[in-house]
């Protein structure tokens, strides 16, 4: 069957296009900062993070107890200082920050600046991710904690779908809030990989595997550095073990992560 090789690329640049168009001319006429980032009730200039009251209380802010390895809040039900999830999996990271437990309203504005092209919201997940570590170190030790700050990677198709990586947008906002040096991303995913919701552990794990290759440019900045890997939501782990290890095997010293929202602490029942 004939096709017309490349329309789909162009069909979607064009997309692309005209959809960044239409946010601007959106902006133009009612600013983001004037709306939730969650529910989009109109808020003033003063509100934290840009949420409404009423979101602001519903989110599942990570302040109570946290597991020790990954730092997702704990289960009132777990009693122990890690999660059930790290209880039953090693992990190829050191230690993991999360800002919140991914509930419905953290999802909300995930989403919207994944699939709505809310690229302004990677702004205020920085600055919400730079709070979140500044409950653990004194600015000045946070500027001087990590060398590299590595986003996980998306595949070059979704990019070029998507427009951009908003783990990349985070991460640079994370920096430049933080104090520390953002100097682009250092790794490549090398396949598309199926959509990890209904999967299993096991099955994630097998799905990620060799997915990711450090870029080539950055292999010698790699050698002994601490790293700070930085995505959007943690779930089993399964991804960030995997470009941990990547990093590891290259030679970096150290790597932690740090998500905006985590999968919550549930006990496996058999
Ligand atoms: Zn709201
Ligand atoms: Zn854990």
């Amino acid at each position: 069957m004939f096709r017309f090789a490349g329309s789909g690329m162009w069909g979607q640049l064009m997309f692309r296009w005209l959809r960044n168009l239409g946010t601007e001319i959106l902006d133009l006429i009612y600013p983001g900062d004037l709306y939730c980032i969650c529910c989009g009730k109109i808020i003033d200039f003063t509100r934290t993070y840009r949420l409404c009251d009423d979101c602001m209380k519903g989110m599942k802010w990570a302040t109570g107890r946290l597991c020790d390895k990954c730092g997702k809040p704990l289960s009132k039900n777990n009693p122990m200082r890690t999660c059930y999830s790290c209880r039953e999996h090693s992990h190829n990271f050191d230690k993991g920050y999360t800002c919140a437990e991914y509930g419905s309203h953290e999802k909300a504005i995930v989403y919207a600046l994944k699939y709505d092209a809310r690229t302004d919201i990677a702004r205020t997940i920085g600055e919400i991710m730079r709070d979140r570590m500044l409950t653990e170190f004194e600015a000045e030790e946070l500027a001087a904690e990590y060398d590299i700050i590595c986003p996980v990677p998306v595949h070059r198709d979704r990019k070029i779908k998507r427009g951009y990586n908003q783990a990349a947008l985070i991460a640079e906002e994370f920096a430049k809030k933080s104090g520390i040096k953002y100097t682009g991303e250092v790794m490549n995913r090398t396949h598309q990989t199926s959509v990890m919701k209904s999967m299993t552990p096991d099955e994630r794990k097998e799905n990620i595997r060799n997915a990711f290759e450090l870029r080539k440019s950055c292999s010698e900045r790699i050698r002994g550095a601490k790293i700070l890997i930085i995505d959007d939501i943690y779930t089993t782990g399964a991804t960030v073990d995997e470009v941990a290890s990547v990093l590891k095997a290259c030679g970096a010293k150290e790597v932690d992560f740090l998500s905006f929202a985590s999968g919550a602490d549930v006990v496996k029942i058999d």
